[in-house]
């Protein structure tokens, strides 16, 4: 039997709501059980695709190629559970498919409304293509209150009802704060926010307190009062060190038990959490630190690159080092200043990327980490501008370019009008195309050349990674490449796409055409980056 968790958010965005659902989940596989974790995101994008990273953060990819919200890499790295396209809805896309319903005439001469057709069209996300879960979080996006959240909140409310309430359970996470002027927690906006929530009629089950500092007894009682929530279900969420102590802190709170306890499951089971608080101890107490210098265009934001961010973390983890990243913003790199700036990286790293805004800068520090001798790993565009790089100044092409950009007669990299997917079928796009969900995504295989690095990096012929690209790297300088030591050490199995670049005089210098970083995990550390902070570490004790 499948139970459902639905995870809201109260009082404030960020307040980690996507941690705390994958948090639980991995307890609960602790306990033996089968989890899955679903997104529902409010907003009116179909997906996130088509977003700024400043808006949304980065764009995660599943395997089988849909674009989602950054919390599904959440719940892959900490429950290696893989995610899929039916994880994630928005109401753009609930929206499309009852609009396009509707068209096609299938509603039948009724009047189509938000309850019950877009609820119900909800309500099904929520329980469709499901494998015998034994629970299924559903986190909902945005800040109960948010107007364009209310379909979703209503949804789970009747979710609730139709599907007996023993078999479902509402947790709220919110924020309490601490006033420095009057030195106290303050209750006041939990309060509140359940007060909304219960008006929407929903009566949350657990709350999970978000909190700079142990919130006192005398404030949880409170807070359970005002709630209509049992005292022992206020749990605090205290700011963790790192993210790998938060499923050890919800344990030590009985986050776990109180949920097994709803659901009339063993609660008593002592499960063992060694794998986290190793992890852990390697993200606190590492032995050295390497400095890898970042090149992209959204360095403002954390989050615009969170799965790099985590990837380059596991590398270090496995390396037992702390990876300090600096973060350069593309636009102010040039060819006279990249010596000053990078001087002190161990590492280089351009990251996926598009439009033609900062490429130059990114060219620049490639060509330093090529001369120089610095590891440097480019992720898609930075395999890509490392190509055209290359051809500038190896094979003398001056005007090689991508033709993603406006002033573009010699394309190195060009728009890539037609391949062929997993399943054999062919893609084909053209200019004129749309740009929401169009790109070549989701996992594809590659083969490795054996006897090139690469190879021994993955000790594999062939592998599989995920994609999210429109342009590719033009095949027809292979072989005049290939005679200055630059390899395509990687293709498509139809051997067309470059998937795959690296340099045999060079320490480490390796691009990839895929995204490496989406399949890293806390516990089994992608190949590439193991690879690549070892080389950062190897370049530092030079
Ligand atoms: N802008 C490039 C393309 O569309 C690279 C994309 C990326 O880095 N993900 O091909």
């Amino acid at each position: 039997m499948t139970r459902f968790i639905f995870v809201t958010g109260g009082v404030v965005s960020s307040l980690g709501k996507g941690l705390a659902s994958a948090s639980l989940a991995s307890l609960l596989q602790h306990h033996g059980y089968k989890v899955r974790i679903r997104k529902l995101d409010p907003y009116l994008n179909v997906d996130p695709g088509t977003m700024s990273p400043y808006q949304h953060g980065e764009v995660y990819v599943t395997d089988d190629g849909a674009e989602t919200d950054l919390d599904l890499g959440h719940y892959e790295r900490f429950t290696g559970v893989i995610s899929k396209k039916s994880d994630n809805i928005t109401s753009g896309r609930v929206y499309q498919k009852i609009i396009t319903r509707e068209r096609k005439g299938e509603y039948l001469g009724a009047t189509v409304q938000v309850i019950p057709h877009v609820t119900n069209e909800i309500k099904e996300f929520i329980s469709n293509d499901l494998e015998q879960e034994d629970f299924v979080i559903c986190e909902i996006g945005g800040t109960i209150g948010d107007i364009e959240s209310l379909p979703f909140i209503e949804a789970i409310r009747q979710f609730h009802n139709d599907n007996g309430h023993e078999n479902s359970l509402f947790i709220h996470v919110t924020l309490v704060p601490y006033i420095a002027s009057s030195g106290e927690l303050k209750t006041k906006p939990t309060q509140h926010s359940v007060k909304e929530l219960r008006s929407l009629g929903i009566q949350p089950n657990i709350l999970l307190c978000r909190s700079d500092r142990i919130i006192p007894e005398g404030e949880r009682k409170k807070i359970g009062l005002f709630c209509n929530v049992q005292h022992n279900c206020v749990i605090q969420a205290i700011n963790a060190n790192s993210i790998y102590e938060v499923p050890i802190n919800f344990y030590n709170e009985g986050l776990d038990k109180r949920v097994l306890e709803y659901f009339n499951l063993d609660a008593n089971k002592a499960i063992d959490l060694k794998m986290w608080s190793q992890v852990s101890k390697h993200v606190l107490e590492p032995e050295g630190k390497v400095i890898i210098g970042i090149v992209g265009k959204y360095t403002g934001l954390a989050d615009a690159y969170k799965s790099l961010n985590e990837a380059l973390s596991h590398g270090g983890i496995f390396n037992n080092v702390k990876v300090e990243l600096k973060w350069f913003e593309s636009e102010e790199l040039n060819s006279s200043n990249t010596t000053s700036l990078l001087a002190n990286c161990h590492g280089i790293l351009v990251p996926g990327g598009f439009g033609e805004r900062g490429s130059e800068g990114k060219i620049a520090a490639i060509k330093y980490a090529r001369e120089n001798k610095i590891p440097y790993f480019g992720i898609c565009f930075g395999m890509q501008l490392a190509v055209i790089e290359m051809a500038r100044n190896i094979l003398g092409i001056q005007d090689a370019n991508s033709s993603e950009f406006s002033n573009c007669n010699n394309s190195i990299v060009g728009l890539m009008t037609e391949w062929t997917t997993s399943d054999n079928t062919t893609e084909k796009r053209s200019k004129t195309d749309d740009l929401g969900g169009t790109m070549r995504l989701g996992s594809y295989e590659a083969k490795l050349r054996k006897g090139s690095k690469i190879f021994y990096i993955y000790k594999d012929e062939i592998i599989n990674e995920r994609h999210r690209h429109r342009y590719e790297v033009n095949n027809k300088f292979a072989d005049e490449f290939e005679s200055k030591g630059v390899i395509f050490s990687g293709y498509s199995p139809d051997g067309l796409l470059p998937e795959t670049v690296e340099l045999k005089d060079h320490p480490w210098f390796i691009g990839v055409q895929y995204h490496p970083e989406l399949k890293s995990k806390p516990f089994e550390p992608h190949p590439l980056f193991k690879s690549f902070i070892d080389a950062a570490k190897k370049h530092k004790d030079e």
